[in-house]
């Protein structure tokens, strides 16, 4: 198997919270807190938690829109963390993103030509007519005509603005896009076309993705493998067909449970979580998982679970999680 493409070893997101006239610092959010993962070139990750699990604050640490708190990303063997931004800027090519709403990403007063020309300028790539090409080849390459380069990102519908975003991430023949949310705010008819869209360019360009969602229904449909995140942890992680067919923590557990299934024969038992995700500004002691967990154990309120294989290839952060 060839090197990871990426590497993320025990990263650490804390936010400070502040308050009061002299905004002290009075606790830490802890977005992200200590995460390990790889991703292969071509290979899509996804990564799944509700809202407020810390999967975009994740993927903005991996992309160095943040700055970590501590630990390791390795991009090619270098490690991105520490990076000043003018390090980062020839590993800014190779990482891009794609957002839930390409609205707030896009720059509303440019152009589509101007906004996709935008990464070039900025790297100081070609001239003002390899440029024009450029712009409209990408134009082509996510399925928008060739006149979309000079309107403007409102005249769009949702789906064709995702696509501007699309191209604007493979702009640069980044070798990682992070998707976060991509199509979380579309119709599912449009879903399905961005996902192939992103599938298709996946072959053509050998792309890695780290694909984030709440859905795991979505996720399944893109990732060779899934990594489940719970309150700034990565709770289990396995195959995209293992992890769906055996779910080992109870989370992942509940979450399948909740896809729906295209059969009107076959019901599935819902496993319904008590209450909320608990706030990451004070996470519960021992599993962070035991305030809704309907397995809980006294142990669970105390001992911290650690990743542990279950099965080849497969791992999970529960006590109760065993290799069969
Ligand atoms: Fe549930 Fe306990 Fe396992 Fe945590 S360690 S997931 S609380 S059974």
């Amino acid at each position: 198997m060839s090197a990871p493409l990426l590497e993320v070893r025990d990263l650490k997101m804390h936010f400070p919270v502040k308050s009061g006239f002299f905004s002290r610092t009075k606790a830490r959010n802890f977005a992200v807190d200590g995460v390990n993962l790889s991703i292969n070139p071509g290979e899509t990750l996804g990564l799944v938690g509700e809202s407020g699990c810390g999967k975009s604050t994740l993927g903005r640490c991996i992309s160095r829109l943040y700055q970590p708190t501590a630990g390791e990303i390795l991009f090619k063997d270098a490690n991105l963390a520490g990076m000043s931004h003018r390090q980062l800027l020839p590993y800014r090519q190779n990482i891009q993103m794609i957002f839930q709403d390409p609205m707030e990403s896009l720059n509303a007063r440019h152009t589509v030509g101007e906004i996709l020309e935008e990464p070039f300028l900025i790297h100081g790539i070609g001239n003002a007519q390899t440029r024009r090409q450029s712009v409209s080849k990408l134009l082509d390459t996510v399925g928008l005509p060739g006149r979309s380069a000079s309107r403007y990102p409102f005249e769009f519908s949702g789906g064709q603005r995702q696509r501007i975003g699309i191209a604007r991430a493979i702009a640069l023949k980044p070798e990682l896009i992070i998707c976060d949310e991509p199509v979380s705010a579309l119709d599912v008819s449009i879903q399905s076309q961005i996902l192939n869209l992103l599938m298709e360019l996946q072959k053509e360009f050998n792309l890695a993705y780290l694909f984030i969602a709440h859905d795991l229904a979505v996720v399944k449909h893109i990732s060779d493998r899934v990594a489940i995140m719970y309150l700034g942890k990565i709770v289990e992680q396995a195959s995209s067909n293992e992890i769906y067919h055996r779910p080992f923590h109870p989370y992942t557990q509940s979450l399948i449970s909740a896809i729906p299934i295209p059969d009107p024969h076959h019901s599935a038992t819902r496993i319904l979580l008590k209450g909320d995700v608990p706030s990451p500004i004070s996470p519960p002691p021992g599993c962070a998982f035991h305030t809704r967990c309907p397995k809980a154990s006294e142990s669970c309120q105390r001992d911290v679970p650690i990743l542990k294989t279950v099965a080849p290839e497969h791992i999970a952060a529960c006590h109760f999680a065993e290799a069969p």
